[in-house]
């Protein structure tokens, strides 16, 4: 279980001091895949900021298991805009990066698992093709499976289906969804699309600007309803989430 309490975050610099967060507290189990979901500059990266560990000065408490939240402890896997793929690495050697950090040597079993998972998301030919050589959606795959492979604690994606044109976004939230019902772990999700929080998120939380506050956490009838945009509650939660945004937006 992941339990953040009351965590806020300020940026300072020598001129002004900006409130980015203020306290959040929000509780997720570790079969629990969360939307974060407010207007642009509400403080989301912020908060993926504060559970990857990449800031560390924040006010409150992140726990993960019980155990505070420390890279060094846990396992966590992140899943960038840009899909953080190395450039002058294989596809085969940046999914097999984050043993090599780690020091960990690796199991046939490892390299069976992402042969089988590279099949399924049909970018196996391409294990020893360089990033640059890649399609967007082939980059996010390969992301995807470098993510799954290390079997995070806890996954974290920053608009991670953004940069990919309507039709492949929708195959890559199927995709993902599929692989994450098979391995399932806390994951927390950025997106600015109602729609992506709607189908992928099992709870959805919806923040208000500057200094980002949660305004409400839903609990997601509609997460992985292939058919969610012809359910009767589609609409309703719709405009329920676009209106929160917008009292959050001019609060
Ligand atoms: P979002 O991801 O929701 O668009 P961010 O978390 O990036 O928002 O930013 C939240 C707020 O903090 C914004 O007002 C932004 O201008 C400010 N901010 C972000 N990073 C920094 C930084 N390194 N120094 C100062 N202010 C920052
Ligand atoms: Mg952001």
């Amino acid at each position: 279980m992941m339990q953040i309490k009351d965590v806020s975050v300020f940026y300072e610099s020598k001129k002004e001091k900006v409130e980015a967060l203020r306290h959040i507290s929000f509780k997720a189990e570790n079969d629990d895949i969360c939307a974060i979901i407010g207007p642009s500059g509400c403080g989301k990266t912020t908060l993926l900021n504060v559970l990857s560990g990449i800031i560390k000065n924040y006010e409150g408490k992140v726990l993960l298991n019980a155990e505070e939240l420390n890279p060094h402890i846990h396992k966590i896997g992140f899943i960038p805009q840009n899909f953080g793929l190395l450039p002058w690495k294989t596809v085969k050697k940046n999914c097999l990066l984050p043993f090599k950090i780690r020091g960990e040597i690796v199991e046939k079993e490892t390299v069976e698992k992402m042969d089988l998972m590279m099949k399924r998301l049909n970018i196996n030919e391409f294990q020893n093709r360089f990033p640059s050589e890649l399609s967007g959606g082939q980059k996010q795959r390969v992301s995807i499976v470098r993510t799954f492979l290390m079997k995070p604690d806890l996954l974290l994606m920053d608009e991670a289906f953004s940069a990919l044109d309507a039709i492949i976004r929708e195959e890559a939230q199927e995709l993902f969804l599929e692989i994450w019902n098979e391995n399932k772990m806390t994951t927390f999700f950025v997106t600015h699309s109602i729609d992506e929080a709607l189908y992928m998120g099992k709870k959805i939380i919806v923040m208000s600007n500057t200094p980002g506050e949660i305004i409400e956490v839903i609990d997601n009838n509609l997460f992985n309803n292939k058919n969610y945009k012809i359910d009767k509650d589609y609409s309703k939660l719709f405009s329920h989430i676009k209106n929160l945004i917008r009292r959050g937006w001019n609060k």
